[in-house]
């Protein structure tokens, strides 16, 4: 306890919570309990915790080579995950930078737009989470935590709407051709295709509430980027590697962004972020234009070669899709029982439930059922710019048996917070 007087205040602390280990949707807390993590870790142990191949992996790569900086020297894990990706990242983007963390990615794909297009604008979308460096804060508008005390940010940013169509209060067609119109008022009235390098979007919004966006938005933004010459950058970071019932969450759409970003889920746990493109893109990066210490580690290139063979083997994003729709149907029919769970969207298992008290958001609700979860032994997120939207995001492997004993405790939480606020 007198340790953790010395870890930064800054990390903002969602549970009292000190665990031993993890196996698969389990964590061991040091109070000898087993908590069912629907977190994972914030959408990133998509195989689940510790997958023994993902940590054979790990082993023998630890015992053969821990770094092997890319500057200096080419390594095995690196060219074996360039491989493994090209079975999965959507064609034609077929060459990749390695960095460490989602933001680090995010950095280094509005450098490349910068770079290759010599223009200086990014147009981003309302409520997007892209990372906490200093442009990645500058690029985020989820919550003004993230930016206050920081400012002025980075500059060359521009913000349009993102069809949130249950905030709006609109139908999700009504809401996609406003944002749209806004989206061409926005190119018209501020930043002038020509100054536009890039539109950076996430195809599902994460930490801004998980809201899944009309079909057509992603099409839409693709082809003003053709007409335009601007890229269209795809931020997976959250949504990727199986997460929502595809490998990536373009591929719904059957849209396929000049860059895509990805990290999270992409090794299992160890930090390891990228980004793919096409390379006549790419082939406009002069070298020494970029790069860093320990971008595309040995280790954590090994541990993402098992990851999306795990992922291949076990069917994952077949079973984020199966297990998904479960979780949905389950949620929509606690929300008949329950008026304050407004709206519950998702695609595979990443699935968010709004709760709203008289049409207004209702933050203390989702906390309230985010504590009383946790004292029944199950772990969940919140979203949202009033955080009061619950995340859902299981471990890719989760069962059918899992999904309804942590809709039973869900269903539990809400009965008991219900009672609370009668
Ligand atoms: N982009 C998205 C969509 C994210 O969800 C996140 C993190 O939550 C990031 C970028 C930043 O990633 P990291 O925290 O690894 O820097």
């Amino acid at each position: 306890m007198a340790t953790r007087a010395h870890l930064a205040p800054v990390w903002l602390r969602i549970f009292d919570l000190e665990v031993t280990h993890g196996e698969g949707v389990y964590l061991y807390g040091t109070d000898g309990r087993r908590y069912l993590d629907f977190t994972s870790g914030i959408g990133v142990t998509n195989t689940g915790h510790c997958h023994p191949r993902v940590v054979a992996a790990v082993q023998e790569q630890a015992a053969r080579l821990l770094h092997g900086q890319a500057n200096i020297v080419y390594h095995r894990p690196m060219l074996e995950l360039v491989e493994a990706l090209l079975t999965v990242v959507p064609a034609p983007l077929d060459t990749f930078f390695f960095a460490n963390s989602g933001a680090e990615a995010v950095e280094a794909a509005v450098k490349l737009a910068r770079y290759a297009t010599g223009r200086p604008n990014i147009i981003v979308f309302q409520g997007s989470f892209h990372g906490r460096t200093n442009m990645a804060m500058a690029l985020t508008t989820s919550k003004t935590i993230y930016r206050a005390g920081y400012q002025p940010l980075a500059a060359g940013v521009y913000v349009a709407p993102y069809p949130y169509a249950y905030r709006y209060g609109w139908d999700p067609e009504t809401t996609l051709r406003f944002c749209l119109r806004e989206l061409d008022f926005l190119l018209k009235s501020q930043t002038a295709p020509e100054e536009t390098a890039a539109l950076l979007v996430e195809p599902i919004l994460g930490e801004g509430g998980y809201v899944v966006p009309p079909p057509g938005f992603l099409a839409a933004l693709r082809e003003r980027c053709d007409h335009y010459g601007m890229l269209l950058i795809a931020d997976e970071v959250q949504t990727g590697f199986g997460r929502t019932g595809r490998f990536f969450a373009v591929e719904h759409e059957g849209v396929v962004p000049d860059i895509l970003i990805m990290a999270k889920g992409m090794a299992s746990g160890l930090p390891l972020s990228g980004i793919a493109a096409r390379a006549e893109w790419m082939a406009r990066w002069k070298p020494g234009a970029h790069g860093g210490t320990f971008g595309g580690n040995a280790v954590a290139c090994a541990a993402a070669v098992a990851t999306i063979q795990v992922m291949k083997a076990e069917r994952l994003p077949e079973n984020a899709a199966a297990r998904g729709a479960e979780l949905m149907a389950g949620l929509r029919r606690l929300a008949e029982r329950f008026p304050g769970l407004g709206d519950v969207r998702g695609r595979g298992l990443m699935v968010g439930v709004e709760f709203s008290r008289n049409g207004e958001p209702d933050p203390a609700a989702a906390k309230a059922v985010q504590a009383a979860c946790f004292r029944r032994g199950l772990l969940l997120l919140t979203c949202g710019t009033y955080d009061n939207v619950i995340r859902w995001v299981p471990p890719l492997g989760v069962t059918a048996e899992q999904i309804q004993e942590g809709l039973r405790i869900f269903e539990e939480a809400l009965a008991e917070v219900a009672e609370i606020s009668r």
